[in-house]
């Protein structure tokens, strides 16, 4: 099969691989149908030493079944299937509770003989536990916001979720990437009344007044956070979606004594504001890795009748063989996320 490799920063090659078979009797084999890159690609594709070896690419993917292992209960060969960006099998104590990704089975897209998304098809561990079905053709209108169930909305979710949102609430978006454009659609979902998107790509803004931002905040650093002051008072809740430093800072600085931070993007820093003044503030940080499988089932029924519509933050596709043109789009902020068809 083709499939996406990288082979260390700017170096992503489409390639033969071997066809992915069933190892565990609980895998199954999805042909993959439509995929995309992540924002949290673009890390390793900015930094990732050179190898000989390469690295499999891909965590969100939707697909066919083409086999499943004879312990696979729930699915059968020409099932479409929607996958969550880790697998896990739906049935630990974590999973139990909600959180899938630390799965005590559970695992990652791209490594330990597990094939990446961004290819012809995949060995997916655990398929009961980790696949869901999905009620409409290959083919359909809805393909690219069920693909986003896989991760942005799933991710998206998460924040407005761990952040606490509810009826009536303001609430601070930081970062206007497809992540930070999803956790606007799920902090209107859960009712927040006013959202405030800070980011400055104006194409992207746009889209997340569709999304139902309410107001967009350009400015960056200190002159965001008294801008962001100006329009909120005392802000309660705020949904990090970038993962730098400064995205961070301005979390910080816009919030309230007492409020809530929930991150979505992957820290790119390793040490945080952990000391006496953030003490002193009573600040709860929570977020993380999304728990997506938890919540496709949660978000599933709004993306089928229409009410909400994660897919609009694809905005290129591209076959499969031209994956790595789309990292570079992605890389130079020229395309917001890429759809990848085999
Ligand atoms: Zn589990």
């Amino acid at each position: 099969m083709r499939a996406t490799v990288m082979y260390g920063a700017g170096d992503v090659r489409v390639e033969d691989r071997p066809d992915p078979k069933i190892v565990q009797t609980t895998d199954a084999v999805v042909r993959v149908t439509a995929a995309c890159v992540c924002g949290s690609d673009l890390w390793p594709y900015g930094s990732m030493p050179a190898t000989e070896t390469g690295r499999a690419m891909g965590h969100e993917f939707l697909g066919v079944v083409e086999e499943a292992g004879a312990d696979v209960t729930s699915l059968s060969a020409g099932d479409l299937v929607v996958a969550p960006f880790t697998y896990s099998d739906n049935t630990c104590d974590y999973c139990a509770e909600g959180l899938h990704i630390s799965c005590r089975n559970g695992g990652r897209y791209g490594v330990d003989g597990v094939d990446g998304g961004q290819g012809e098809a995949v060995r997916v561990p655990h398929a009961d536990g980790t696949l869901v079905k999905l009620p409409v053709a290959a083919d359909s209108a809805l393909i690219p916001s069920l693909l986003a169930l896989s991760d942005v909305m799933t991710t998206g979710h998460h924040g407005a979720v761990t952040a606490g949102v509810g009826r009536g609430d303001t609430v601070l978006v930081v970062g206007d990437g497809a992540v930070g454009l999803c956790a606007v659609i799920a902090a209107r979902r859960l009712g927040a009344e006013r959202i405030l998107l800070a980011g400055r790509h104006e194409a992207r803004t746009d889209l997340g007044r569709h999304f139902g931002a309410t107001d967009v905040v350009a400015e960056r650093g200190e002159e965001g956070i008294a801008r962001i002051r100006e329009l909120t008072g005392k802000l309660d809740k705020v949904i990090e979606a970038v993962g730098t430093r400064p995205a961070l800072d301005t979390a910080l600085g816009a919030v309230r004594d007492g409020g809530t931070i929930s991150r979505l993007g992957v820290p790119q820093y390793e040490q945080g504001p952990i000391g006496p003044a953030e003490f002193m503030r009573n600040i709860t940080l929570t977020g993380g890795a999304s728990p997506s499988r938890a919540y496709i089932e949660q978000l599933l029924p709004d993306v089928l009748d229409g009410a909400i519509a994660p897919g609009r933050v694809f905005d290129r596709t591209y076959a499969l063989d031209r994956t790595p043109e789309a990292y570079r789009a992605m890389a130079d902020r020229k395309v917001l996320k890429a759809l990848i068809r085999p």
